[in-house]
């Protein structure tokens, strides 16, 4: 598998407060990779680092072996990469077809995207003429997904995709979050409950107050080192 997304020794602050400690992880095609952490973690800081959304104060942001540190949003995204971000991003006063149709800046015909956003989540097909608020919180989250899979991305940041869903419907979604990455996305899953995607996950990282505490397969001891986190002790 060949490493598409890589974030060396990051740092980042808000404001004169350093948020990300030299944060260094790496995402290959077809992988997922959880990022989990408490509350203020910064996790999300490290998603907006990757999308280019959030500056670095040093460090290094590779894609697909180009150094891109520095470059801005939009650069990234033409590079590949979409974020999706907590609380999902689509337009809730607009239909279902019409958050979809939006997408078609990146060039796709309405009917390409809508075929892969059908394909992909049969259900928003037949709620194509909903508002997208009318949705349910998994539905609404299928076509924050679906929107970015118009993108036709190469690395996918997810956070908090499973925030207010009830456990069956997150795993759900992380099925087909599973299944994106087969097709050969980079995908970088941000989770501060972990259990769902550890379930799909190839690799975890621990991120604590801004630094990578551990990292490796989703194993027992990664899964042990979360509860003690969880409950206060670490
Ligand atoms: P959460 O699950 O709460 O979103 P997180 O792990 O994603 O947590 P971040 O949102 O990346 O963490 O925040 C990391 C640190 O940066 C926290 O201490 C937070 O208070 C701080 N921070 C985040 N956003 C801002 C901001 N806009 N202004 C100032 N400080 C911020």
């Amino acid at each position: 598998m060949s490493t598409l997304l890589e974030l060396h020794d990051v740092r980042a602050a808000h404001g004169g407060i350093t948020a990300l400690h030299g944060v260094t992880l790496s995402v290959a095609a077809g992988q997922v990779v959880a990022l989990l952490g408490p509350n203020g973690a910064g996790k999300t800081t490290t998603l907006r680092v990757a999308a280019g959304v959030h500056p670095v104060e040093s460090g290094r942001l590779v894609l697909g072996g180009r150094d891109l540190t520095g470059a801005s949003p939009r650069d990234l995204a033409r590079a590949g990469v979409c974020l999706i971000p907590e609380g999902r991003g689509v337009f809730p006063n607009l239909s279902v077809r019409d958050n979809l149709l939006m997408m078609t800046f990146t060039g796709r015909s309405r009917e390409e995207i809508e075929e892969i956003a059908f394909a992909r989540f049969p259900v928003l097909a037949q709620r194509a003429a909903q508002t997208a608020g009318t949705l349910s919180g998994g539905e609404q989250q299928m076509l924050a997904l679906a929107r970015g899979l118009a993108t036709d991305p190469a690395v996918l940041l997810l956070d908090e995709l499973s925030m207010g869903l009830a456990p069956l419907i997150v795993a759900r979604l992380y099925e087909q979050v599973a299944e994106i990455a087969r097709q050969g996305v980079a995908v970088l899953v941000v989770e501060q409950f972990a259990t769902a995607v550890l379930g799909i996950a190839d690799h975890a990282a621990v991120l604590v107050r801004g630094r990578i505490e551990r990292q490796g397969r989703p194993d027992d001891g990664l899964r042990t080192e979360l509860s003690a986190l969880y409950l206060g002790s670490a």
